[in-house]
C-alpha cells in the first residue's frame, strides 16, 4: 500500500473523515461546538505567547524557544494552546459565548467549549 501513495492517501482520508464524523456526532450529543482549523493554520511554530511565528520549523525539533519572547515550547503542548485560543476565537466571532472550563450552560446564553 505505501507503495501505492494515491491508493494510502484516499485511505487515510477516509479514516480522518470517519473521526470527524464522529466527533461532530458526538459534540452535537454534548451540546457543544465542533470547530474545524485550517491544515495550514501554523499551530506548531507560532508562539502561543507573542504570537511570533517561526520561519522554519523541521517536524523533528520537538522543543524550541522563541525568539521574539524567548519563551521556551514543547511543539505539540504549544500547537494544542494555539488550537484551543484559535477555536475560541472562532466561537466569539461568532457571537457564541465560551466558558473557560468545558462550556457547561450557567445562564440563559448559549454556552460552548472549544
Ligand atoms: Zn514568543
Amino acid at each position: 500500500m505505501m507503495k501505492n501513495r494515491r491508493l494510502a492517501r484516499h485511505i487515510g482520508d477516509a479514516a480522518w473523515n470517519g473521526f470527524v464524523m464522529k466527533l461532530a456526532y458526538k459534540a452535537e450529543q454534548a451540546g457543544v461546538h465542533l470547530v474545524k482549523t485550517d491544515q495550514w493554520y501554523a499551530r506548531s511554530k507560532t508562539c502561543h505567547c507573542c504570537g511570533h511565528k517561526m520561519a522554519e520549523m523541521p517536524l523533528k525539533v520537538r522543543e524550541w524557544q522563541c525568539l521574539s519572547c524567548h519563551a521556551e515550547h514543547d511543539r505539540d503542548i504549544n500547537a494544542a494552546i494555539n488550537i484551543r485560543q484559535k477555536g475560541i476565537t472562532d466561537l466569539m466571532a461568532a457571537g457564541l459565548v465560551v466558558k473557560a472550563h468545558g462550556g457547561l450552560r450557567k445562564s440563559g446564553s448559549l454556552s460552548v467549549a472549544a
